[in-house]
C-alpha cells in the first residue's frame, strides 16, 4: 500500500550493511587450527545463551592480526556467513582518509545500525589507521583521529547484549595500537593469520579454481611450490589472470600453464612493489592520477585535496585525497548522481590501465577500487536508486538476487564507459599529471588544479543510467 511504501522511503538505508553474506568457512583455505578459535566465535552467536548462563565472558572484539591479503576480511565474512548474521563493514582509513571531520559520526552510525540489525558481525578493516596509540599524530589531523578513535572506544563498551553485536577488527600492526584498544572488555582477543605455506597454497589455489573451468590435469603443487611468500589474494589473482588468458586463446579450460604464467606476473609485480623501478612508479601515478582527473568532473569529489604515490603504512599504493560534502554524507543522503559518480572515479584505474597499457597488458593494480566500485554499485541497487527499486523489500529469490547482480553489472558497465570517456579527453592532462608525480611523488591541490587548468578539459557529465 502507499503508507507502507512510504514508511520504507523514509526509513534510512543502512549504509555499510552487505547483505545475503554468503561466505562459508570451506571457502576460506589453509587455515589449520585457527578454523577452531573462528568457530568458536560463531558459537557465541548461536550458543550465546548458553555461554552467558555458565558466565563465560563474550569478549567485545576480536583482533585479525596478518600481513595485507592473507584472508582476514574472508574470514570475518565467513563468520558472519556461518553464524547466519547480518555484516556491517567499513575500512578504517575511510574514517580519516577521505572525510575529513566525520570519522565519529561514521563510527557512531555504523554502531547504531549494527544493533539495529542484530544480530551482527561489525568488521573493521585496518583498524591501526584510527587505532594507532593517541598522540602520536600532532595536528589538526592528530585531533581528529583520536576523536574517532575515542568515539570507537565508546561504542565498544556501549553494549548490554554482549553476543548480539561482535566486532572484529583487522590490522598488519597491532603493536601500534593505542592500549586502550586492547584492554579487557575491548579488543581482547587475538588471532594471526599467517601467510600460507606449501600445502595451503595449494588448497587456497583450489577453492578458487571451484568457480572455473580448469582443465581436470592441472598440477596445483608446481603452481604453489613457485608462489613461496604469496597470499590468498595474490594467488586468487594467479587464478583471474589465467583465466584472462584462456579466453584471449579462445579455449575453454585453464591449464598448468596459464597459471604457471600468471604466477611469473603476480611474482613481478610484488617483486616492484617492493623496490619500485622507474616503471612502476609510472603505473602508480597513472592509477592515482587517473582518479583524480576523473573525479575533478564531479561535484561532489571535485575537491581534490592531495595526490601522492608514496607507499604509505599498511597501503600498497598511493592516494588520493578527496573532501566529500560533509553534510550530505552525515545525513546518508548521498545522491544517486553521488553514488553514480564514486563508481565511476573508482573505476578509473581499470580504465587507465587499458588506455595506458593495453588490454594484454592489464595488471592487477585496480584490483581493490574495482572492488570498491563493486560493492557501490550493488548499494546503489540494493538501496533502490537505480531503475528498478530493490531497495523497498527484503523478500530475496533466487531470480532476484539474479537481477540485482545484472542490474549492478550493466551500473559498472556505464560508469567504466564514463570514466573511459573522460579519460580519452583528457590524455594531455594525464600525463602532465603523471610526469609530475613521477618527479615530485606528490602534488598539493594548488600544483594539481594548476595542471588542471593548463592541460584539462573538465566538463561535467551528467549520468544516465
Ligand atoms: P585481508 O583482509 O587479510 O587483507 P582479504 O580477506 O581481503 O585479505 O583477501 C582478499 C581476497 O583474497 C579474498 O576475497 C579471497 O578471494 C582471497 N583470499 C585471501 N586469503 C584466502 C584464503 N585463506 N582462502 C581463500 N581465499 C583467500
Amino acid at each position: 500500500s502507499g503508507a507502507r511504501v512510504r514508511r520504507a522511503q523514509n526509513k534510512r538505508l543502512p549504509q555499510y550493511l552487505e547483505r545475503g553474506v554468503d561466505v562459508k568457512f570451506t571457502d576460506v583455505a589453509g587455515l589449520g587450527k585457527i578454523r577452531l578459535e573462528l568457530e568458536e566465535i560463531v558459537k557465541f552467536f548461536t550458543h550465546g545463551e548458553m555461554y552467558r548462563r555458565r558466565g563465560v565472558k563474550i569478549p567485545g572484539g576480536i583482533l585479525l592480526c596478518g600481513p595485507p591479503g592473507v584472508g582476514k576480511t574472508l574470514l570475518a565474512k565467513a563468520v558472519a556467513g556461518e553464524a547466519g548474521v547480518n555484516f556491517f563493514s567499513i575500512s578504517a582509513s575511510q574514517f580519516v582518509e577521505i572525510y575529513v571531520g566525520v570519522g565519529a559520526s561514521r563510527v557512531r552510525a555504523l554502531y547504531q545500525e549494527a544493533r539495529e540489525n542484530a544480530p551482527s558481525v561489525v568488521f573493521i578493516d585496518e583498524l591501526d589507521a584510527v587505532g594507532r596509540e593517541r598522540g602520536l599524530i600532532k595536528g589538526s589531523g592528530g585531533q581528529e583521529r583520536d576523536a574517532t578513535l575515542n568515539q570507537l572506544l565508546v561504542c565498544l563498551d556501549g553494549f548490554e547484549g554482549r553476543g548480539e553485536v561482535i566486532t572484529i577488527a583487522s590490522t598488519n600492526r597491532p603493536d601500534i595500537l593505542d592500549p586502550a584498544l586492547v584492554r579487557p572488555g575491548r579488543f581482547d582477543r587475538k588471532i594471526y593469520i599467517p601467510k600460507p605455506g606449501l600445502i595451503g597454497r595449494v588448497e587456497i589455489l583450489k577453492v578458487h579454481a571451484r568457480k572455473k573451468p580448469m582443465a581436470p590435469d592441472v598440477d596445483y603443487t608446481a603452481v604453489a611450490s613457485m608462489t613461496d611468500g604469496m597470499v590468498g589474494a595474490e594467488l586468487a589473482n594467479i587464478i583471474e589472470v589465467a583465466a584472462i588468458y584462456m579466453m584471449r586463446d579462445g579455449r575453454t579450460e585453464i591449464t598448468t600453464d596459464d597459471l604457471l604464467q600468471a604466477a611469473q606476473i603476480e611474482e613481478r609485480g610484488m617483486l616492484d612493489r617492493k623496490e619500485r623501478g622507474p616503471e612502476t612508479w609510472k603505473q602508480v601515478a597513472v592509477n592515482e592520477a587517473s582518479m583524480a582527473v576523473v573525479a575533478v568532473n564531479f561535484p561532489d569529489l571535485k575537491n581534490i585535496e592531495f595526490l601522492t604515490i608514496s607507499p604509505r603504512a599498511g597501503r600498497e599504493l598511493g592516494y588520493v585525497r578527496m573532501k566529500m560534502d560533509h553534510m550530505k554524507f552525515k545525513e546518508g543522503m548521498l545522491s544517486r548522481q553521488s553514488l553514480l559518480d564514486h563508481i565511476t572515479v573508482q573505476l578509473a584505474p581499470r580504465a587507465a590501465d587499458e588506455l595506458w597499457y593495453g588490454k594484454d597488458q592489464l595488471s592487477t593494480i585496480w584490483a581493490e577500487t574495482a572492488d570498491n566500485a563493486r560493492s557501490a554499485a550493488r548499494t546503489l541497487v540494493l538501496g533502490g536508486l537505480s531503475e528498478k527499486h530493490y531497495g523497498l523489500n527484503n523478500f530475496w529469490t533466487e531470480d532476484k538476487i539474479n537481477d540485482i547482480d545484472t542490474e549492478a553489472l550493466r551500473i559498472l558497465d556505464i560508469c567504466y564507459e564514463r570514466a573511459k570517456t573522460i579519460l580519452g579527453q583528457n590524455r594531455e592532462l594525464m600525463d602532465a599529471l603523471v610526469d609530475n608525480l613521477v618527479e615530485k611523488k606528490s602534488l598539493t591541490k594548488q600544483e594539481f588544479f594548476n595542471l588542471v587548468e593548463l592541460h584539462g578539459s573538465v566538463q561535467p557529465m551528467p549520468p544516465s543510467i
